[in-house]
């Protein structure tokens, strides 16, 4: 079981796979008032950068699930590095479903809320796993600016308009859901230029390395598009950012 091996190849040398930078991720950890001990629970958990340094720098217990094998065997790494192996657990596994043995203080998909079948979905789906009166946190994209045309959307690699909210919009489908929006940290162009750029150095890097690879001609097709698509669209368009949510 895997993730689509073109993001096993972009995203290798990520530790973050979304536009936060390390500063966003540990102003969130701050911002969420996190005690030692509590339980967090990560959806779609990536190279697990999120629960290493929650767990190093505020004694949270981590568990997180992911398809992909490669990150997942960067997340057990970086657990070892940063000497917190004890505190975080990585399941490389479809989250899809996934409820936890124990409840959680915080439940977390940041960046992949496909897993529930969209936002709300992953709401539902993270509630069954958290205690009264714990966090979700949803890590989501919006528009910085509604796309003029659809074409624009595509741009941005969405499907559509449709895809994403403004920023009201995303904070007041919150409410609708009978969420308290109770905190909130938001990417900036900086973060996405380090999301996005750093795939360009190991696309460069990745195609040095495997000329001969059946991935090559694609690999090569992005990494010869990709700065100029994502200076058009997304870095004009998108945003990103982390909402808090405690239920009504
Ligand atoms: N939350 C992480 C990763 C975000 S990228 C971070 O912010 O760094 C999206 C992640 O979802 C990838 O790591 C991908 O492997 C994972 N993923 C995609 N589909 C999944 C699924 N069905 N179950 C678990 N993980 C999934």
């Amino acid at each position: 079981m895997d993730i689509p091996r073109i993001f096993n190849i972009t995203e290798s040398a990520h530790r973050i796979h979304n536009p936060f930078t390390p500063e966003k991720l540990a102003a969130l950890g701050a911002a969420l008032r996190l005690e030692p001990g509590t339980r967090v629970l990560d959806l779609g958990s990536g190279s697990g950068e999120m629960l290493c340094t929650w767990a190093h720098d505020f004694g949270i217990i981590g568990t997180g699930i992911d398809m992909s094998q490669l990150f997942s065997e960067q997340a057990k790494r970086r657990a070892e590095e940063l000497n917190v192996a004890d505190r975080v657990e990585f399941i490389h596994d479809d989250a899809a479903g996934y409820v936890a043995d124990e409840k959680v203080g915080v439940a977390a998909c940041l960046g992949a809320t496909w897993i529930g079948g969209g936002v709300a979905g992953t709401i539902q789906l993270l509630a069954k796993s958290l205690r009264t009166g714990g966090l979700i946190l949803i890590g989501e994209p919006y528009w910085l600016k509604l796309p003029p045309t659809e074409e624009v959307a595509k741009g941005c690699q969405a499907s559509s308009i449709a895809d994403f909210l403004l920023l009201p919009e995303l904070l007041a489908s919150f409410a609708d859901l009978e969420y308290d929006v109770v905190e909130m940290v938001l990417a900036d162009q900086n973060g996405w230029d380090r999301y996005e750029a750093a795939k360009w150095l190991t696309m460069r890097r990745w195609l040095e390395a495997n000329p001969a690879d059946d991935f090559a001609k694609e690999v090569r097709a992005q990494l010869t598009s990709e700065p100029g698509r994502y200076a058009a669209y997304t870095r004009e368009y998108l945003g990103w950012g982390v909402f808090a949510l405690m239920a009504r």
